[in-house]
């Protein structure tokens, strides 16, 4: 279902009209409430007044994260804690998180872009939604549900952990959408199957799944594992928190971007020059109509590519490719840039293992080393187990031909889609930790062998 038909299918010339004067209203309205932007721009030589539309938009100095945190906790503020009615903030990998704040107006563009978000992708005022995402200062689980109460669905506020609660509650109170990680879908699953429920007789029929990248062999899984269609979220704390853009159930082919609030650019990773729609860079977003906590340019961190051909369910919105990865997680190995979701969407072509993995990244002499760690599916270690064990001998258990041939075929996909040699290590299945929120999929144990020398 389409919400807000005015603006998802406006014309493309109404529409960069309209993104070009809110986009002129903003750089003035920063410049004159929030010093650092004053600063930014006088450096940057750029006058107010001479930003008139879109085609100014190059010439604006990009915010990079590093500006939110040194600006701890409010000095991005664009208007007085009093018209602030809510503050969340991410966790900062080290030392203070990153703080935003919303006026009572900001929360309701975000639970209005929510509300596009969850309708495109399926959801109805007749549906119950199910919100796994955590609640609190992270942004996933109060978005979540503001956008679809605001469509009138009825909400079940669980937050995220409670694995057999959340399963009890999905066939108590048949549940239909699920609004999680792709991890947790996974992990949820994993339990359903330990405590011998058949999902796929639940009424659940969409997941709407974010806060990670995933890949498209990932969303297979789950949708054959659940029976459901699964739909991606896109969305960061810094731009509004989750509802930036979403798939919708028809195509399910890129995320519409809510272009009326949120202005998308892709640039070089290297250059910070604008690519052309189409090409693969950093996505960079100006925040058009938010009042307490706007940003110019602001480099996100993940890696996709604009899509501006009109989609098959009627929005004109320009989408954006599913995240193929973040410039903090990228890997260089041996010079080669190497995304944890490239590696995933490898192993998922191969049904005997399962989407559970670790990667070690390590040194051997002056070389990188990747090491894939995978489970292998239950039905595989079952087969091997009793081969071995038939010949009464366990050490051959990863000898076995089966494992060697699949450990061959892994590597050698790895090596012709990433372009490096990888080791590849089969677990048991259910050996991987499981993740209740984000998965920490990579090791990189470098830097400490680099100290301890
Ligand atoms: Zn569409």
């Amino acid at each position: 279902m389409i919400r807000d038909r005015e603006h998802e299918c406006m014309g493309r010339e109404k529409l960069r009209q309209l993104q070009g004067e809110r986009l002129a209203a903003l750089v003035k309205r920063v410049y004159a409430r929030v010093p650092f932007y004053t600063e930014l721009l006088d450096k940057a030589g750029v006058k107010p007044e001479q930003v008139r539309g879109l085609e100014d938009l190059p010439r604006l100095p990009v915010t990079k994260k590093h500006n939110l945190r040194d600006q701890y906790p409010f000095g991005l503020f664009a208007t007085p804690l009093k018209d602030v009615v809510r503050i969340h903030a991410s966790s900062g990998t080290t030392g203070k998180p990153t703080t935003v704040g919303y006026t009572r107006n900001d929360i309701a563009v975000w639970a209005e872009v929510m509300a596009r978000a969850l309708a495109g992708a399926g959801t109805t005022d007749e549906d119950i939604v199910q919100v796994a995402y955590g609640y609190g200062l992270f942004t996933g689980g109060l978005g979540a549900h503001y956008g679809a109460e605001l469509l009138g669905a009825s909400v079940i506020p669980i937050s995220g952990s409670n694995t057999q609660r959340q399963l009890m509650l999905m066939q108590d109170f048949g549940t239909t959408v699920l609004c999680c990680t792709p991890s947790f879908a996974l992990y949820l699953w994993d339990v359903a199957q330990q405590l011998q429920l058949d999902v796929t007789t639940l009424p659940l029929k969409v997941g709407v799944f974010g806060a990670e990248p995933w890949s498209e062999g990932m969303r297979r899984d789950i949708e054959r594992k659940w029976n459901i269609k699964a739909c991606d979220i896109y969305g960061l704390s810094e731009i509004i928190g989750p509802g930036v853009s979403c798939e919708c159930v028809e195509a399910q082919s890129g995320l519409h971007i809510y272009e009326d609030h949120f202005l998308a650019e892709i640039i070089d990773l290297e250059t910070g020059n604008p690519l052309p729609d189409g090409e693969l860079g950093e996505l960079v977003i100006t925040t058009l109509t938010k009042e307490a906590f706007p940003l110019i340019r602001y480099r996100t961190g993940d890696i996709t590519r604009l899509i501006p051909e009109p989609c098959i369910c009627g929005r004109t919105s320009t989408r954006m490719e599913r995240i193929s990865g973040r410039t903090d997680d990228m890997l260089i190995i041996r010079g080669v840039n190497v995304f944890p979701s490239q590696v995933e969407s490898v192993l998922l072509m191969s049904p005997q293992v399962e989407p559970h993995y670790r990667l070690i990244v390590g040194r051997k002499g002056a070389l990188d080393s990747l090491d894939v760690q995978v489970e292998i599916s239950p039905k595989l270690y079952r087969e091997v187990s009793e081969a071995v064990l038939s010949l009464n001998d366990v050490t051959m258990f990863t000898e076995h031909d089966a494992l060697i041939d699949l450990k061959q075929r892994i590597q050698k996909n790895i090596k012709d889609i990433i372009g490096i040699s990888v080791s590849v290590t089969f677990k048991e299945p259910g050996s991987i930790e499981r993740s209740e929120g984000k998965a920490q999929r990579v090791i990189d144990n470098r830097t400490a062998e680099q100290g301890a020398s």
